[in-house]
């Protein structure tokens, strides 16, 4: 499907049915710069038809445990079956390769699968003649649930297959420059969902702050940057609702002595790069040790100059553009200070000539703390290469941030590897690997990254609250 293919009528999901908006915005397609399409600019009077759905739906959703592990069973299944009608979609909007928004669509399917069939047992803290005692958890109610524009449907589905499963209802919100594949994406699990347990509205940024400040919601579950984060956090304070933040991150990737330049510069190099460095655990910042800097500077920049850029519709494409313009801008803008600040790009550097958000990988060498794009989240395919003294430095300044998503120590030798791990002030932390994610491994950011946690029974946790049933036995 090429971007003309594409359906022209994208609808909101509310009360289960298919609902357009009075009024519609652009949707791009970052490869051209082109407008693909129109989304729905969901009214006032929509968004609360879409919360009170929510609402009504959970009344009953919230009793039906069996149930929800078979619907989100086969919306697994619907998921699967509708990977060729998405996944397109997905590219046009987001930019990725094809294959990599085809696995996009999947891993929606994994996580639905296990959240199905992950069971949460009631804990019993004491049972016996004087009292019985569980501690069980209960849902929330209805969540409204806001993505950005790197992993739309994935972002999504670690919301929606917890949140559901554990009985909650949802409100869902993708960012504006990526609304097409949700939408879709919601449209297909319409069929197998109960109206209303699983609403999607799109507009632009201030419904998410209607959202936020909505009376229905009980939980806002949220992925984005750290300053809308903190909107969030903001509007949720009043009504003290609950919320999950996972935000922006500026993860170091720390290179030890005893590693071997080319064997780890294919890991280092997709760790920072995947989805165009467009993501949130990406590599943003490695740490060398002199006496390898200009060889594993090197490798990164061979790397980077065989890295296939292109429209993600194009077969064979590894890197496809930036998301939109305003991040084309924040990216050319920080390799034009890092520059200037005595940094050399020794790959890219520069927007090539042709329409869409391109911007060539770029290799930055002689990077240092204090310059923007070692000092700030990127979020775009440049990454700076900071050369360290002794390893002590090294991991003081992978640490002197705000950010604490993740990050990855890299080593022929992983006990070494771990000590250094182990000190690294954030959420997750690899060893010779870098954004390695399962739905059962809790993901969440330290400080400014975020606040609670995504996946795994954990994730599940996050859409409950404990509710103890204290009963006393026939002697008390
Ligand atoms: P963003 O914060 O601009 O927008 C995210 C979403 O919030 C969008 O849907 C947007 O419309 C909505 N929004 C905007 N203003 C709002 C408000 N006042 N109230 C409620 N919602 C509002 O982020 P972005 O540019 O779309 O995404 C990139 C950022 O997301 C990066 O910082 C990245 O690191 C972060 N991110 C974090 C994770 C994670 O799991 N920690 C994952 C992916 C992306």
């Amino acid at each position: 499907m090429t971007s003309s293919e594409l359906p022209v009528n994208f609808a909101m999901t509310i009360d289960g049915a298919a609902v357009p908006a009075p009024q519609t915005f652009d949707v791009v397609n970052p490869a051209t710069g082109q407008v693909i399409a129109q989304a729905p600019d969901c009214a006032p009077d929509q968004l609360d038809a879409a919360m009170h759905s929510a609402q009504q739906a959970y009344q009953l959703w919230r009793h039906e445990k069996s149930a929800r592990r078979d619907l989100l069973l086969k919306a697994a299944d619907e998921v699967l079956a509708a990977v060729d009608e998405i996944a397109p979609i997905l590219t046009a909007e987001q930019g990725k390769p094809l294959a990599d928004a085809q696995m996009e669509v999947r891993s929606v399917a994994l996580w639905f699968r296990y959240y199905a069939n992950l069971e949460v047992p009631v804990e019993v803290i004491q049972d016996d003649a004087k009292a019985r005692i569980e501690v069980r958890r209960r849902s929330l109610g209805v969540v409204a649930a806001i993505t950005p524009w790197n992993f739309p449907l994935s972002l999504a589905a670690w919301k929606i297959a917890p949140a559901l499963r554990a009985g909650n209802t949802m409100v869902l919100k993708p960012s504006p420059y990526t609304p097409l594949a949700t939408l879709k994406m919601v449209e297909r699990l319409a069929r197998v969902l109960p109206p209303g347990v699983l609403n999607a509205v799109s507009g632009r940024d201030p419904l998410g702050a209607s959202m936020t400040q909505h009376p229905v919601p009980r939980k806002i579950s949220f992925t984005g940057s750290v300053t809308t984060g903190k909107r969030v956090a903001e509007a949720a304070a009043g009504d003290l609702k609950r919320v999950t933040l996972e935000l922006g991150g500026n993860d170091p990737a720390i290179v030890l002595d005893d590693a071997d330049p080319a064997r780890i510069a294919d890991g280092l190099f997709w760790s920072a790069f995947r989805n165009n460095g467009q993501v949130c655990s990406a590599i943003k910042r490695v740490y060398v040790p002199e006496a390898l800097y200009a060889d594993v500077v090197d490798a990164l920049a061979e790397k980077a100059r065989s890295a296939r850029v292109g429209d993600g519709a194009e077969p064979g494409t590894q890197l496809g553009p930036v998301n939109n313009e305003p991040q084309l801008t924040r990216v050319a803008g920080l390799v034009e200070e890092a520059v200037a600040r005595g940094a050399e790009a020794v790959t890219g550097g520069r927007a090539p000539d042709r329409p869409g958000y391109f911007y060539e990988p770029t290799i930055l060498a002689g990077a240092s703390d204090g310059m923007r794009v070692v000092d700030e989240e990127q979020f775009g395919p440049v990454l700076p290469v900071v050369p360290y003294h002794d390893v002590e430095e090294a991991i003081a300044r992978a640490n002197g941030t705000h950010f604490g998503l993740s990050g990855s120590v890299w080593s022929a030798d992983g006990d070494r590897a771990a000590e250094v791990a182990d000190r690294l002030e954030c959420g997750t932390v690899w060893i010779n690997t870098h954004l390695a994610l399962r739905p059962d491994q809790p993901f969440g950011g330290a400080k400014w990254s975020g606040l609670g946690v995504e996946n795994g029974p954990w994730g599940l946790y996050g859409f409950t609250e404990l509710k103890v049933v204290h009963r006393a036995g026939v002697t008390s």
